[in-house]
């Protein structure tokens, strides 16, 4: 059984409706059987890729993504410094983290026999969503701000999507989106609105936790602009206390450009809800989100685990992209937030120094025009 869930109302709607919001206007989660994960078999697997988790994922062992796969996931972790490892999510075939949910979310278009999907993103998404859907032969278009880089647009339009430059902010191009979905009742492949994208992000928890054999270090620090790899760690983290494999969840330390950072005010400001904000302008497009539809879920997260989440300035940002390639590492400037979140949360709390720390390179630095 796999439904849709409301998470307000609890209605709950078969795949096939194609519904990507409650008609109460409530966002969806997703509802199914899913086993524990049995690290000591997928340790020794030699499944190179987030498919070795099979087993937690909403799909069959023998199943469509098969066909669709291109061995995405099993990033490696690079060294910082003493207690301070990168998950290098560059690695992924499309250059960025993107690739867990757009593959999972790509292969259940195929198995509803979709043939034609639409999505909205500031690049990276979209490029992971057009690079699976040619694979899997659907027609993607895609939704950008015109003010997207140009790297990432010429990636999409490699892969075949049809690319529709969107001017305005990135609330317009998910309004436009959202239209042509209406008009058409085509697949919204949205990486916000359909919760199947954060069952492959989840993964990036279940790597670090096999990598690190059998645990999980004292903090994860996750960039968040619309919340999917956050919301993906939250859920793994969930899933692994609740089968026991953890006893203790690890503090999820978030980060936002502070030009841009609607949830770290709501959380400053003790609400539990995210109030729209104006867009002040940051370097870091991937998570220049001022209207972030799923607030209330990740503010939730961030408290449950005890975390905390801050706002970086713009010469930070520039500064630990730097830094992070003269120590090798190459990463687009959004991806830099995260270790210029690190800097900031060790002087916010020095004790952190001690602790195990992991965050996350999220794209490649040729990303960046
Ligand atoms: C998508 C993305 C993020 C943030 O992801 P959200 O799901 O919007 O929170 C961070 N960095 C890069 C490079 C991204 O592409
Ligand atoms: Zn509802």
């Amino acid at each position: 059984m796999l439904n849709y869930i409301c998470i307000n109302c609890k209605s709950s709607y078969p795949l096939e409706s194609h519904q990507w919001k409650c008609d109460c206007g409530g966002l969806l989660s997703l509802e199914y059987e899913k086993e524990a994960v049995d690290f000591s078999e997928t340790f020794l697997s030699r499944q190179h890729s987030l498919w070795k988790y099979i087993d937690a994922l909403p799909f069959e062992k023998e199943d469509v993504w098969q066909e669709i796969t291109l061995g995405e996931g099993d990033t490696p972790l690079i060294k910082i410094s003493e207690n301070v490892y990168a998950k290098a999510e560059y690695y992924m075939p499309t250059l960025s983290f993107k690739d867990r949910g757009a593959v999972l979310l790509i292969a259940m278009a195929k198995k509803l026999k979709a043939n034609r999907v639409i999505a909205d993103s500031s690049g990276n998404a979209g490029t992971a969503i057009a690079a699976y859907g040619a694979r899997a032969g659907i027609q993607c278009d895609i939704f950008v701000p015109d003010s997207a880089s140009n790297k990432k647009m010429k990636q999409i339009e490699a892969h075949g999507a049809v690319i529709h430059k969107v001017p305005g902010t990135r609330e317009n191009t998910a309004k436009a989106a959202i239209a042509m979905v209406e008009k058409t009742n085509a697949f919204y492949a949205s990486h916000i609105y359909n919760p199947i994208f954060r069952e492959g992000t989840k993964t990036f928890v279940y790597e670090v936790f096999e990598q690190m054999n059998g645990k999980m270090p004292d903090a994860f620090i996750i960039p968040v602009g619309n919340g999917t790899l956050l919301m993906g760690a939250y859920i793994a983290l969930r899933e692994l206390m609740a089968s026991g494999q953890i006893d203790k969840m690890p503090k999820i330390l978030a980060v936002q450009a502070e030009n841009c950072a609607p949830i770290e005010q709501a959380f400053a400001a003790g609400r539990n809800t995210v109030e729209p904000i104006d867009n002040a302008g940051t370097l870091a497009e991937g998570i220049a989100i001022a209207a972030p539809a799923r607030g209330t879920e990740i503010l939730q997260a961030i408290r449950e685990s005890g975390g905390d989440i801050i706002g970086v300035t713009e010469e930070s940002i520039i500064h630990a992209r730097d830094a992070l390639a003269l120590k090798g590492i190459y990463v687009e400037i959004t991806s830099a937030v995260n270790y210029a979140g690190y800097l900031r949360y060790i002087e916010k709390y020095p004790e952190l120094k001690e602790q195990q720390v992991i965050f996350p390179l999220c794209g490649a630095g040729i990303k960046s025009d």
